[in-house]
């Protein structure tokens, strides 16, 4: 069969791979950054940029800053109180991730999509699973360290608080001891780079259109795709199938529906609220050289609300936070004090008297709370995304009274402590995991209600009606494949 998957983020890229691995023929047809800045020359001047967000480190990248300018101008939004993401790149946000899978946050919603064996090996064939403590056990700490780790986690499971050693998305193989990966690009991180065993075709592009109710005496189905700013072409393909990103998706199918399909009311985007503090954890700490990104995750509740939680070691926060500041010419001294400070502290022994010791019990903790308190809508008007974030009503009310100091109290019993008065929170939006934006256009096999094409599929979170609380891409991973499974 001749298929089109469109768009290759995580999702189009690991369906792609799994359709071609059956046999078929698999197109995926996706921009790259030069496409869009050609695109956007000619079209759109629409940049969104809030300098009030509070986003993750990673947005201090200039890669990420410039694939976001460029996007912007040609994925065209207006946003209100909601900061979104969409890249015109390969592998899309993934590119850019955190890579934390939450491989046991999620355990129990991934079971019930019921993947065979196989399916689930084929996952694990292309994505790597790095456990981030056993990394440190095997690689970089003493057993007597690590032991104590693990005796500290399996005692604050039997209080109800699951912790976790947090898995990530990583080669172990890629790994440099002395250059763990952090926020910056990575060899070892899974998206990073560029794939390097394609077994799809990429075709630079990007579809306009679908013909969703294309005449019955066509066998195939035809996309419009745009290949330059004054070229396009039209396509055929037996089947499709839509991963576009959240946003994306639901740009393209509003485009592509009869005017008489099109809700004119806004419709509702899932995506997490999440806290961020800064916690002081003395039981876990990080090895000098540590993976700046999520070391471990927290899953518990809270007035029967599901909470995760992940870590990021502050050290490798502040770095981040650093490293472009003291790019500076002018604050090359500072750059130097600090890099001799650090040399020093890491040099003096783990003990209570001294610095490092502190540091390294020190964590970012990004506290992901259930999509259900979010209130955030999107439309497509006069060919542009609109979004409205926002919170449930009562979010207030139940983060300040009742959440914070709940939290505290559980997290002090097995002895995390958060250090700010109240929370952080993180710009509505910045979670960056979305679902949900075509639940009410789908049913539940991703196909699109008001279609007589039924060889059409949606197959990104843009189709679900669940988002899990966890870090939740690889949900949506093994969603995918159970969508495209009888392809
Ligand atoms: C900084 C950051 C940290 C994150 N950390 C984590 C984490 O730790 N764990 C986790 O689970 N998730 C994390 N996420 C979220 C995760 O990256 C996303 O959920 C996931 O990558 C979404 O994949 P996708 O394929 O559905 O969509 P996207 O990544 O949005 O990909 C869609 C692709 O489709 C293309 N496209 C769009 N429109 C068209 C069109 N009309 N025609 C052709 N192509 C089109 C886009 O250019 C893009 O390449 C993070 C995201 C960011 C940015």
């Amino acid at each position: 069969m001749k298929i089109c998957i469109i768009g290759n983020g995580i999702i189009g890229h690991i369906s792609g791979q799994y359709l071609s691995k059956k046999g078929h023929t698999v197109d995926c047809i996706s921009p790259d950054i030069d496409l869009a800045n050609e695109l956007s020359k000619k079209n759109y001047t629409n940049i969104n940029n809030n300098k009030k967000d509070i986003l993750s480190v990673k947005f201090k990248r200039s890669d990420l800053i410039y694939c976001k300018r460029i996007s912007d101008k040609y994925f065209r939004k207006k946003l209100n109180g909601f900061f979104a993401l969409e890249l015109a790149c390969e592998m899309g946000l993934a590119k850019y991730w955190g890579a934390n899978l939450a491989l046991k946050g999620l355990s129990n919603d991934i079971k019930e999509l019921r993947l065979t064996d196989k399916e689930w090996a084929f996952i694990e064939s292309n994505i790597p699973f790095l456990d981030v403590q056993k990394f440190y056990k095997n690689k970089i700490r003493n057993n007597q360290i690590s032991n104590k780790i693990d005796s500290y986690m399996k005692q604050s499971t039997k209080k109800g608080i699951y912790l976790y050693s947090s898995i990530l998305a990583i080669w172990e193989e890629k790994c440099i001891l002395k250059k763990l990966p952090c926020e910056m690009p990575s060899e070892a991180i899974y998206g990073s780079s560029k794939a390097a065993d394609l077994s799809y075709n990429l075709i630079r592009g990007i579809v306009e259109k679908i013909d969703l109710n294309q005449s019955s005496n066509k066998s195939k189905i035809t996309l419009n795709v745009r290949t330059g700013i004054n070229n396009t072409k039209t396509m055929e393909y037996d089947y499709i199938l839509i991963a576009c990103g959240t946003i994306g998706s639901y740009r393209l199918v509003q485009e592509s529906l009869e005017k008489e399909f099109i809700n004119k009311q806004f419709d509702k985007l899932d995506h997490h609220i999440t806290l961020s503090t800064l916690s002081f954890v003395p039981n876990i700490p990080y090895p000098k050289d540590h993976i700046g990104m999520s070391n471990f995750d927290i899953d518990m509740k809270i007035n029967n609300e599901k909470l995760y939680i992940n870590y990021f070691p502050f050290k490798s926060s502040l770095k981040a936070i650093l490293r472009n500041k003291l790019n500076n010419k002018k604050l090359l001294f500072l750059k130097k004090f600090l890099t001799t400070l650090d040399k020093l502290i890491n040099k003096l022994p783990d003990l209570i008297i001294f610095p490092g010791w502190w540091i390294n019990r020190l964590y970012i903790s990004n506290i992901y709370l259930p999509s259900d308190m979010t209130s955030s809508y999107i439309n497509y008007i006069d060919k542009e995304i609109k979004i409205i974030g926002g919170y449930r009503s009562d979010f207030e009310k139940f983060i300040y009274r009742e959440l914070w100091n709940k939290l505290n109290y559980k997290l002090r019993k097995i002895n995390i402590f958060n250090l700010y008065p109240r929370p952080l929170k993180v710009s509505v939006g910045a979670d960056l995991h979305y679902a949900s934006t075509l639940s009410s256009y789908t049913d539940k096999q991703g196909r699109i209600l008001s279609s007589k094409e039924k060889n059409i599929k949606i197959i990104d979170s843009s189709s679900s009606r669940y988002m899990p609380t966890p870090n939740p891409t690889l949900y949506f991973i093994a969603r995918a494949i159970k969508l495209i499974r009888n392809i």
